[in-house]
């Protein structure tokens, strides 16, 4: 080292403590479904009768109170558009960069709102095909949320 170089000092920090937040009547609904039944449910606006994705207490098209009016989402979809990484991306759910193997689409479900969720096929000539989707449900360590669907894989027609 050269007596200009900069030093560049690692700190290693780890928080000691394990900590737990409300996600809201609303998420926290949603995510409830996701783990104890493996259904997404959304709520439905009760002025232009929109199923509001994830579900909020306000449509956020509306501006009005969504209410209790719960829709389950179903499991079946469309692809509208996808895409999958080349590069390496940080991730702060892991802590570093990876490449993600399952490629990110765009899915219309057949309830009629959009997800972003990912996809099981990684062929890039095979996923030209995937029109048609159906979400596969962990069975084992569902935890709340999105992730408590592994992925959609192609269905016929
Ligand atoms: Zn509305």
């Amino acid at each position: 080292m050269t007596d200009n170089a900069e030093e560049l000092i690692h700190v290693e920090y780890t928080q000691p403590w394990r900590y737990r937040w409300s996600t809201g009547k609303y998420i926290g609904k949603a995510y409830a479904e996701t783990k104890r039944n493996k259904r997404l449910m959304g709520n439905r606006c009760s002025k232009c009768q929109e199923i509001v994705w994830p579900p909020e207490p306000v449509c956020p098209r509306c501006k009005v109170p969504t209410g209790e009016k719960w829709v389950e989402l179903g499991d079946t979809g469309t692809v509208l558009q996808y895409t999958y990484q080349v590069m390496p991306m940080w991730d702060p759910h892991v802590g570093r960069a990876r490449a993600h193997p399952h490629p990110s689409a765009n899915i219309r479900m057949d309830s009629g709102c959009h997800i972003m969720h990912r996809l099981e096929e990684t062929d890039p000539e095979k996923l030209k095909k995937v029109k048609r989707v159906k979400a596969v449900w962990k069975e084992e360590g569902r935890q709340g949320g999105m992730d408590d669907i592994l992925y959609f894989r192609a269905i016929d027609g």
